[in-house]
């Protein structure tokens, strides 16, 4: 899959845009949907999914980056005071060789402890028990 190319509506995130496929929701406006990451790199992993249809960040439109990056932010505030991480990471990814997986656009939020090592990237599926726990503790710090 190169950097550029056509859309392709039937990946995994425009489905879960669409309600067509399940996902553990911290919350959802016209713009974004945000979600826990199914198989974290950190406890509290999360993404942040602007709804349009762009594969990456070079295809998504300068209002929708500027939105998206606002909701960045909401959702970093929240995971700091719900799960008291020493850092938070922030990474987004444009095309398979740096690392893309899921062809629409997303910024992962991946909290950071002090000497804890960073969890391989799409590795071990979380328990989805406790990515509801933790969902709702950080949606609980979102006005
Ligand atoms: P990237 O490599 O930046 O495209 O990241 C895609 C991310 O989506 C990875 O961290 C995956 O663990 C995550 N992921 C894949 N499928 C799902 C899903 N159904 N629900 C939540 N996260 C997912």
């Amino acid at each position: 899959m190169s950097l550029t190319g056509t859309y392709d509506d039937q990946n995994i995130f425009a489905k879960i845009i669409a309600g067509e496929a399940p996902a553990i929701k911290i919350f959802e406006d016209d713009v974004a949907v945000a979600f826990m990451d199914i198989f974290p790199q950190s406890p509290g992993h999360c993404l942040v999914v602007p709804k349009e249809p762009a594969r990456n960040l070079l295809d998504l439109s300068d209002d929708m980056a500027a939105a998206a990056i606002q909701r960045v932010k909401t959702l970093a505030k929240a995971v700091e005071t719900a799960l008291q991480p020493d850092g938070i990471m922030v990474t987004q990814f444009n095309g398979a060789p740096a690392g893309q997986s899921v062809f629409h656009i997303h910024f992962h939020i991946i909290p950071r402890w002090e000497g804890d090592s960073l969890g391989r990237h799409g590795g071990e599926k979380a328990d989805m028990d406790e990515l509801e726990a933790q969902a709702r503790k950080i949606a609980s710090f979102i006005d």
